[in-house]
């Protein structure tokens, strides 16, 4: 039998690497099988080490809204690597950066950039504790915000309030100060504030899920959500790393009307390089060292070459804002290409989308919160995955995971993806 050169890759890359990867879900641990080692990327396709061509809706899980490589990040990169690489001091494209996340998010009144979503929505949580003097926040089961401890939280069962870590080297006193709220439910919410009066520093929200595949935040609940935030003193927080330039120039706040007290971004606002941000409200993001007492710094943050891949990124998004009715137009194409497939078959699997991002549950029922959301055949999906990479379309490798359309699909990538799709259904089904 012959060993593909992804296969072999693997094999060595397990003898240095935990698990060959340096990011869990690459290893395709939910979906069985071995990771494709990928040797280049271009516009809407990846090819793997063996010379395959695949479409890719992961577009390096979310950064790639103009596909891959394109020629306006590539351009400002190279010409930023002329003058170096780092220099641990100030720099003028760090302040144009700034003024245009500010310009293009009202409710970022000042920010401050660090090198991964992580970072960010870590920050985020310690400005708003030190603002507040308050210790413990609110999270919503099955959002993701990266892996700092007093995130890596799920609630604990029965009647027991109090959250378990869901990873060994967490510790129960990070749990402790991690409170649970279920996605879409008010109710969970004002229980919570209710018991934790004048305790709760933060809740931290995906606005738009996209970590438990892709579920709206309902607009009722986020009014209700600002409401009580305002009436408690609680800093609002939106994790915009994935929906941050994705689902609209204004990012998931604009969608929603819905201003939060601080922001975290990631992913687009990098143009592919490493790069997180957090901002929001100037009386708070003054407290941050060394305008105020709030620690936080980065050797890198504000690293040139990641500066001037993110700037060159969301100066396109604000030369084009064309950019979001051509996605719109294009992931509406594919959906519904989805969704008429799905009834030639008989079957009525949820399908979520928000713009660009989009998940198909293999569940007969609507997909509203995390509850929903694990009733989805995680099996199947392992089999549709495999079958739809067979066919050349390359989706991520795990049910809980957003497709993500880019500007440079074409209508053939659609079409071709449309037909795998009923192919890979009527195999597995
Ligand atoms: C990806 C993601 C993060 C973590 O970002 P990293 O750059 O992987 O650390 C945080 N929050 C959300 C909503 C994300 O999608």
């Amino acid at each position: 039998m012959n060993i593909s050169k992804s296969e072999k890759l693997f094999e060595e890359a397990k003898l240095y690497i935990p698990g060959g990867v340096n990011s869990p879900v690459r290893a395709f641990k939910s979906v069985g099988g071995n990771p494709l080692f990928i040797s280049r990327g271009e516009k809407g396709k990846m090819i793997d080490a063996d010379g395959n061509e695949y479409i890719d809706y992961i577009g390096s899980w979310g950064p790639h809204l103009f596909g891959h490589n394109p020629e306006f990040i590539k351009k400002a990169l190279l010409e930023s690597i002329e003058d170096g690489t780092s220099f641990g001091a100030p720099t003028e494209i760090e302040i144009k950066m700034a003024k245009l996340i500010v310009e293009l998010v009202p409710s970022v009144e000042m920010v401050r950039m660090v090198n991964s979503g992580t970072e960010a929505t870590m920050s985020a949580i310690r400005a708003a504790r030190g603002y507040t003097g308050r210790e413990k926040f609110i999270k919503f089961e099955g959002c993701y915000h990266g892996h700092a401890d007093y995130f890596l939280i799920k609630a604990g069962s029965g009647a027991l309030t109090l959250g378990v870590p869901t990873s060994p080297g967490v510790t129960k006193g990070n749990a402790a100060d991690t409170l649970l709220a279920d996605y879409n439910d008010i109710n969970s919410v004002k229980e919570l504030v209710a018991k934790n009066k004048n305790e709760i520093a933060a809740i931290i929200i995906e606005p738009i899920a996209g970590n438990m595949g892709v579920i709206k935040a309902e607009a009722e609940f986020i009014k209700e959500l600002r409401q009580i935030c305002d009436e408690e003193k609680i800093v609002l927080i939106f994790d915009e790393v994935m929906t941050g330039f994705r689902v609209s120039k204004g990012s998931a706040q604009e969608v929603l009307g819905i201003k939060p007290d601080l922001s975290t971004f990631g992913k687009i606002i990098g143009g592919g390089l490493p790069v997180g941000a957090f901002g929001g409200k100037k009386e708070i993001m003054e407290q941050i060292a060394p305008s105020g007492p709030i620690y936080q710094a980065g050797t890198l943050s504000g690293n040139p070459l990641a500066m001037a891949a993110g700037y060159a990124a969301l100066s396109h998004i604000k030369d084009n804002p064309g950019i979001y009715d051509e996605l719109e137009k294009k992931s509406l194409y594919l959906a519904d290409g989805f969704m008429h497939n799905l009834n030639e078959l008989g079957k009525h699997f949820a399908m979520n989308r928000i713009g660009s991002m989009m998940c198909m549950f293999f569940v007969e029922e609507d997909v509203k919160d995390f509850k929903t959301a694990i009733k989805s055949d995680i099996i199947l999906y392992g089999k549709y995955f495999h079958e739809m990479l067979k066919r050349g379309i390359y989706l991520a490798p795990a049910q809980f995971e957003a497709l993500f359309v880019s500007t440079v699909h074409t209508t053939e990538d659609l079409d071709k993806t449309i037909k795998a799709h009923y192919d890979s259904l009527k195999t597995i089904l």
